[in-house]
């Protein structure tokens, strides 16, 4: 099976691909616009469609709750990794690492992540995108 990046969900190649802890991801905030803009734009579109911001709050916090509870490794492209101040070296190391270890996927546990730290990246970025 073909790995895909976390955030676009694009194909990965063989021995690519960074590997970041659901904390490192789950509270960046460029991560969360990213997410606004592409696969989860349709929350913006919730706002403006319902006027209800109750609502879109609900739908924050399911998000929200599914990316930090994400035990298992993210795995990044060459372009996402960018969004991220991490030490690159490192998570080429940590991705190496999985897949010769762990061929058949991502048993590694490394989150899941602060929720109340994804909470605040996330509202960040919804503030700035919606
Ligand atoms: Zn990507």
């Amino acid at each position: 099976m073909a790995r895909k990046c976390d955030v676009c969900l694009k194909t990965i190649p063989r021995n690519r691909g960074y590997a970041l802890t659901t904390t490192q991801v789950a509270t960046t905030p460029a991560y969360w616009e990213y997410a606004f803009t592409h696969q989860w734009a349709y929350v913006g579109k919730q706002v403006k469609l319902l006027d209800v911001t109750i609502q879109a709050g609900e739908t924050l916090e399911n998000l929200v709750q599914m990316v930090a509870s994400d035990y298992t490794p993210w795995l990044i492209c060459d372009s996402c990794i960018k969004l991220f101040k991490v030490d690159r070296n490192q998570c080429l190391k940590l991705a190496k690492h999985f897949t010769a270890e762990m061929p058949n996927g991502w048993q590694q546990i490394t989150g899941p992540g602060d929720l109340k730290e994804t909470f605040s990246a996330a509202k960040k970025a919804y503030r700035s995108v919606f």
